[in-house]
């Protein structure tokens, strides 16, 4: 067995650990695989363990890597900073979009999908604490933006992402995590229907799923450190 058999295996089985210890319900966090500057064929070998979903941050990296994987079923999640001259290449190759920080990169989006394809699923990013160097808007923001994004064809605005600041104290991790779970859940009260929390990364992933992650976007735990 690869390494990123063995991590996937491991990784499973703490998800699972951290469904029952939490409440949530089995099977309902969903693993995304980011793959971001690791090879395509450490990508097959975790599709051959049963990985199905992978997050990708950097557009050109991952569209070499969409096209020569096109032969396996696999759901792409694109994950990185997102400027409007690569939505193009974005709503064409991916399924997934959880970056989304302003009206015009959903409408783009929304512009650039194909009309025969499935709709693209779209998150809002949150920059839950304002910290200057992270993408996202500010909480407060979420909810004209995702009132605008819900009148676009062919974008489906599923939820909302934050990769908020790294601290090893779980309290404070899941404290970060809950803010999220909180504007998604007034956002739903407001009329929207999110079922989406993108939260919680290798570091983090348990308090997320403490939370009420529905995904975790999970790299180094899988794939071993970046280069
Ligand atoms: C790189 C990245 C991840 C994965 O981080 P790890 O710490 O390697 O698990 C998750 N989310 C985003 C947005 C990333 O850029």
């Amino acid at each position: 067995m690869s390494n990123v058999t063995d991590n996937l295996n491991a990784l499973r089985a703490a998800i699972a650990a951290a469904e029952k210890k939490y409440g949530r319900e089995p099977g309902s966090v969903r693993l995304i695989a980011v793959s971001k500057q690791k090879p395509a064929a450490d990508i097959a070998l975790a599709w051959r363990a049963g990985q199905r979903e992978f997050g990708e941050n950097y557009l050109q990296e991952a569209v070499a890597k969409i096209r020569e994987l096109a032969d396996l079923d696999i759901v792409w999640h694109f994950i990185g900073a997102l400027q409007s001259n690569k939505t193009r290449d974005v709503a064409m190759h991916f399924d997934w979009v959880h970056s989304v920080d302003r009206y015009k990169i959903a409408e783009r989006l929304a512009k650039q999908r194909a009309e025969d394809a499935i709709p693209l699923n779209i998150c809002l990013q949150i920059n839950l604490h304002d910290e200057p160097t992270k993408a996202g808007i500010h909480p407060g923001q979420a909810a004209l933006l995702a009132e605008q994004i819900h009148a676009l064809p062919r974008i489906r605005l599923r939820g909302l992402m934050a990769i908020p600041e790294p601290v090893e104290d779980f309290d404070a991790q899941r404290r970060a995590f809950g803010e999220l779970t909180a504007l998604r859940d007034s956002l739903n009260a407001a009329g929207h229907d999110l079922d989406t929390l993108s939260m919680g990364m290798s570091g983090d992933m348990e308090a997320a799923i403490a939370a009420g992650a529905t995904h975790i976007r999970i790299g180094t735990a899988i794939f071993g450190a970046r280069g």
